[in-house]
């Protein structure tokens, strides 16, 4: 928890822009944007994985995901928008606090 990034950030021990924060996360830009916009929405509780999660923990993170869904005007992705939430080393997961991609602005390719 130390070395984790997302946890620096929201302690503000690094920079980020963020676009908005509550009591449950915070939704900052991706710096290695995928995307015309690509943010992250980082959950302030630390946990790593997705199927580490608690009964508990996957409410939290169902209730997060429901935020997202109806921000996209404040987001700008009034066209739609894609999440991604990559678990694991398949999914090419770099940072072990769990987070949620936002991806729009643009047509997106198909997988
Ligand atoms: P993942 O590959 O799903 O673990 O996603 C990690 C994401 O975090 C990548 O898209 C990175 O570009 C992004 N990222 C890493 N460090 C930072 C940072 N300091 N600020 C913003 N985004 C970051
Ligand atoms: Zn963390």
């Amino acid at each position: 928890m130390e070395d984790c990034i997302f946890c620096k950030i929201r302690l503000g021990e690094l920079p980020s822009t963020k676009l908005y924060e509550d009591d449950d996360f915070m939704i900052i830009k991706d710096i290695n944007p995928q995307a015309k916009i690509h943010l992250i929405a980082i959950p302030k509780e630390h946990a790593p994985y997705i199927d580490m999660l608690t009964k508990e923990g996957s409410e939290r993170l169902g209730k997060i995901i429901g935020k997202i869904s109806h921000m996209q005007e404040e987001l700008g992705l009034t066209n739609g928008y894609r999440l991604i939430i990559n678990q694991g080393e398949d999914a090419g997961q770099t940072v072990g606090h769990i987070h949620i991609h936002i991806l729009g602005g643009e047509k997106l390719k198909e997988f």
